[in-house]
C-alpha cells in the first residue's frame, strides 16, 4: 500500500447553487498534511470542486505526495444493483453507467429523471430510489416512502453498523445521501478518466497509485466536530470543520492505523472508511500534550523520562523465560552433524574400548607372575597388534610381543613398556615388580555401554563427533538448522557496495555481517534484503521472513523515532515485548514475535548491531535451535585504559588484549566507528553499576570467540 502524504476531504452536496456564500450545505474541501496548516476551502458548486480536486490531483503528483481524498458518499449500492443495473457485479460499472447518463450544471441536472429511470427499469417504478424534492412530480419516483418497494437491500452492508447513516435510495429530505451519490460518482469517474492510472479507488482496488478515492462519513467524528464549533459558537460551519478534522485525523494518525482502518473487504458495495475505528480517529484528534524539554543532562544514553529501561540481566532472563525450541528434528549421519543440536539423548551402544587394549608397544604377561627385581620372560610365538588379535592363551610365567591398541590377550593383564626391556628375540628381560593393568586401557573406561553420551539440547562440535563414532552412534536425532532471517531497513541504505551510492546514501554494513554471524553460529541464513523506511515494504518482508525462517533479525528503525517503522509495525502488529534495554552501545532493540517468528529488532548503528547480536540474539537463537542458554566465557584482565562510568545501563567496550595480557579499547566509543569491530578480538564488559577503571583494574574481557565469532 501506498504512504499517504497528503489527506483531502470532500464534503459533498447534491443541491444546486443558490448562493448566498459560503452557506450551509455546499461543498467544502480540506486538505491536511502533516506538520503543515490544514487549508479548508468553499466550492460554491460541484463544477468548481471537482476544478479544485484536479488541481489538488496535479499537485499531489507533481509533488510526488501520495494524495488520499476522502469523500463523503457511499461509492456504492447494496447487493445486487450493480449487476441488475449494468450487467457486471463491478462497483465501478456503476460509476461508468451513471457518468454517461448525469448531466450537471451549476443550477440544474438531471439526478431525479436518473432515478426514475432506473425504478422504472429495475422496480416496476416503485423504487429502489424515493425522494422527490423538486415541486413538480417526477416519473416512476415516489415522492414519499408511500407505495414504494426496493428490489435491493436497503442498506449496504457496513450501513447496519453505522449508526444514522441514510439509505443511498432516499434522494431528498434532511441528510440525505441519495442525490451526493448520484452527482458525487459521475465527477469521480470523471477524475479517474482525466488522470488514467493515477487513482486507486478504496476498497476495490489496490491502493497502489498516487491517488485514492476513499469513502469518509464524517459522522464518526462527530464529537470532535460538536466540540470544535462549540467552541466557536455561530460562526462556526459545521461542514467545514467535518472535513478540516477529517482531513486532520487522518494525518495525524500513526500510518499503521491508517493502514489498518483501510485493510477492509468489501469488493461489492464498499465500506465506510474509520468504521469501527472511530476512538482511533478521535484520538488522533487529541491535541499533544504539551512540550517542555527535559532538564539537561550531558549524557545522550541518559534513560529518557517516562521510559522504563530493562537492565541487560533482566531482559536476558527474560528472553530465556519466553524461548522455547523450533520442534522440527531430522535424523542424520554422525559425520555430517557437526554444528547440529542433538534432539534426544545419546548412549553408547558400545563400550569404549569394548575390550582391554595395550596403551604402548612392549611385552605384556600376567601380572602376578612377576616379582620385584631383574625378570626374564620366554616370547611365546606370535604377537598382538591393533586389528591384529592374539587369539590363543598367553601361559603364566610367559610374556607376548604386543603393540599399542592391541587388545589384550587373555592371560595378559599388564605390559612392560618396550623401552624399559631388552629381548634376543626368545626372551624379554625387565625389571619388576609390574602392577595389574600397567600400561593397557580397560575396557569402558572411557565410557561403558549405555552411559550417557551427551543430553538432548547438545550441541555437536568436531571431538564429539569422534566420541559418537567411537561409541557405535552412526546417525543421530537433531533439531532442524534454525533458519535465521536477516533484514536491513533505512532509506539511505543502498543493498550492496558494488551498486551506486549517492552522498546522502550509505552501503549496507549490518546484513553481510548477520548473514555471516547467524551461519559462523551454525544456522541457516536467509537473506531478505533491505527495506526502506516504509511499514508496507518492511511488512511484506517480515511476512517472508516470517514464511521462510524462524527467526528474523532486523537492523535500523527500531528507536521511537519518526522513521523508525520497524519498532512501530511490531508494536502495533507484532506482539512487542520488551525493548530500551540499558546497554550500551545499543539501546533500542526490539523483542517481538511476528506471525509466529521471533523477531529481534537490532539497532541500526553496526557497533550497537552487533553487540546487541552478541549478547542478546545470540543466547537467544541457541534456545530456539534446541540448545541451551548460553553465556559467554569471558576472563578477568588488568585493564590498559582509564574511564569513568556512570551507573544504571551495561556497557561494551571494543577490546583487545595487549603483549602484556592487559585489555586496551578502541580510541573512540563513537557507535558509528565500524573499524573498531574490526580492530577488536573482543569486547570489555562493564557492569551496571558506576566504576571507575584505572590502568590495572581487573575487567571483564570476553574474547569474540567466546561469542561464536570466528
Ligand atoms: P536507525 O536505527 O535506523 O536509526 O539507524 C541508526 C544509524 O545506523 C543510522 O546512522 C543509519 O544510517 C545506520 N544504519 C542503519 N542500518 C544500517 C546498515 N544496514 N548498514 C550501515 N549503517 C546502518
Ligand atoms: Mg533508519
Amino acid at each position: 500500500m501506498i504512504h499517504f502524504a497528503r489527506f483531502a476531504m470532500v464534503d459533498w452536496s447534491g443541491g444546486n447553487d443558490t448562493g448566498p456564500n459560503p452557506r450551509k450545505d455546499a461543498i467544502w474541501i480540506a486538505e491536511a498534511e502533516a506538520r503543515h496548516p490544514t487549508q479548508a476551502q468553499y466550492q460554491r458548486n460541484r463544477l468548481l470542486a471537482e476544478e479544485t480536486l484536479a488541481t489538488r490531483i496535479e499537485a499531489a503528483l507533481s509533488d510526488r505526495a501520495p494524495l488520499l481524498i476522502g469523500v463523503d458518499f457511499p461509492f456504492g449500492y447494496p447487493k445486487g444493483f450493480a449487476r441488475a443495473l449494468t450487467g457486471a457485479d463491478d462497483v465501478l460499472s456503476v460509476w461508468r453507467w451513471l457518468a454517461d447518463r448525469i448531466e450537471d450544471t451549476p443550477k440544474q441536472n438531471n439526478r431525479w429523471e436518473v432515478a426514475g429511470m432506473i425504478n422504472r427499469s429495475l422496480g416496476g417504478g416503485r423504487g429502489p430510489f424515493w425522494g422527490n424534492g423538486t415541486k413538480s412530480d417526477i416519473p416512476d419516483l415516489p415522492r414519499t416512502k408511500q407505495g414504494y418497494a426496493n428490489p435491493f437491500p436497503d442498506r449496504r452492508a457496513c450501513e447496519t453498523q453505522a449508526k444514522g447513516a441514510l439509505t443511498c435510495w432516499q434522494l431528498s429530505g434532511a441528510g440525505a445521501v441519495g442525490s451526493q451519490t448520484l452527482t458525487g460518482l459521475p465527477v469521480l469517474e470523471r477524475l479517474r478518466r482525466r488522470f488514467p492510472n493515477k487513482i486507486s479507488v478504496w476498497p476495490f482496488e489496490a491502493l497502489d497509485r498516487p491517488v485514492a478515492f476513499v469513502e469518509i462519513w464524517p459522522s464518526l467524528i462527530n464529537a470532535a466536530v460538536n466540540a470544535k464549533c462549540e467552541s466557536l459558537g455561530s460562526k462556526a460551519i459545521k461542514d467545514e470543520w467535518q472535513v478540516r478534522l477529517m482531513a486532520e485525523a487522518l494525518a495525524a494518525l500513526p500510518a499503521s492505523d491508517l493502514h489498518r482502518m483501510l485493510d477492509v473487504h468489501a469488493p461489492e458495495e464498499g465500506w465506510i472508511f474509520g468504521l469501527g475505528h472511530e476512538a482511533a480517529l478521535l484520538a488522533a484528534l487529541k491535541p499533544a500534550p504539551a512540550l517542555s524539554p527535559p532538564p539537561l543532562r550531558n549524557d545522550c544514553f541518559a534513560m529518557p523520562q517516562g521510559v522504563d529501561w530493562v537492565l541487560v540481566d533482566d531482559a536476558l532472563s527474560r528472553l530465556r523465560l519466553a524461548l522455547v525450541p523450533v520442534p522440527d528434528v531430522e535424523s542424520m549421519r554422525t559425520a555430517e552433524a557437526a554444528g547440529r543440536v542433538l534432539a534426544e539423548d545419546v548412549h553408547a551402544r558400545r563400550s569404549n574400548p569394548p575390550r582391554a587394549n595395550s596403551a604402548v608397544d612392549g611385552y605384556g604377561f600376567a601380572a602376578q607372575t612377576v616379582g620385584a627385581g631383574e625378570q626374564l620372560l620366554p616370547l611365546i610365538a606370535g604377537r598382538a597388534a591393533a586389528g591384529q588379535p592374539f587369539d590363543s592363551v598367553v601361559p603364566g610365567g610367559h610374556a607376548v610381543r604386543i603393540l599399542t591398541g592391541a587388545m589384550i590377550p587373555d592371560g595378559v593383564d599388564a605390559v612392560v613398556l618396550e623401552e624399559d626391556t631388552a629381548t634376543d628375540g626368545g626372551r624379554v628381560a625387565f625389571h619388576g615388580p609390574m602392577k595389574t593393568g600397567a600400561n593397557t586401557r580397560r575396557a569402558g573406561e572411557d565410557l561403558e555401554a549405555g552411559a550417557l553420551v551427551f543430553g538432548a539440547g547438545h550441541r555437536l562440535r568436531a571431538p564429539d563427533l569422534a566420541l559418537l563414532s567411537a561409541v557405535g552412534q552412526g546417525q543421530v536425532v537433531v533439531r532442524r538448522r534454525l533458519r535465521v532471517a536477516v533484514l536491513s531497513t533505512g532509506d539511505e541504505i543502498v543493498p550492496a557496495p558494488d551498486m551506486p551510492a549517492k552522498p546522502h546514501q550509505i552501503w549496507d554494513a549490518n546484513r553481510p555481517m548477520l548473514l555471516s554471524l547467524a551461519e559462523s553460529w551454525g544456522y541457516h541464513p536467509i537473506d531478505l534484503g533491505h527495506a526502506p523506511d516504509d511499514a508496507d515494504e518492511i511488512t511484506a518482508r517480515l511476512d517472508r521472513g516470517a514464511a521462510e525462517a524462524d527467526v528474523i533479525l532486523t537492523s535500523g528503525g527500531a528507536s521511537m523515532g519518526d522513521e523508525d517503522h520497524v519498532s512501530a509495525l511490531l508494536r502495533d502488529r507484532g506482539s512487542l515485548t520488551s525493548w530500551r534495554i540499558a546497554l550500551k552501545p545499543g539501546r533500542p532493540l526490539a523483542l517481538a514475535l511476528w506471525r509466529g517468528a521471533s523477531v529481534f529488532g537490532l539497532p541500526g548503528n553496526p557497533v550497537a548491531a552487533l553487540v546487541c547480536a552478541l549478547v542478546f540474539a545470540r543466547p537467544a537463537l541457541g534456545v530456539l535451535a534446541g540448545g541451551p542458554w548460553t553465556q559467554p566465557q569471558g576472563f578477568s584482565v588488568p585493564a590498559a585504559f582509564s574511564k569513568r562510568k556512570k551507573p544504571g545501563r551495561r556497557e561494551y567496550l571494543r577490546a583487545r588484549l595487549s603483549g602484556d595480557g592487559a585489555a586496551e579499547v578502541f580510541a573512540s566509543e563513537g557507535s558509528g566507528r565500524i573499524s573498531g569491530l574490526s580492530w577488536a578480538d573482543g569486547l570489555v564488559e562493564l557492569p551496571d553499576r558506576e566504576i571507575e577503571i584505572s590502568p590495572g583494574t581487573p575487567v571483564r574481557y570476553i574474547p569474540y570467540a567466546s561469542f561464536g565469532l570466528t
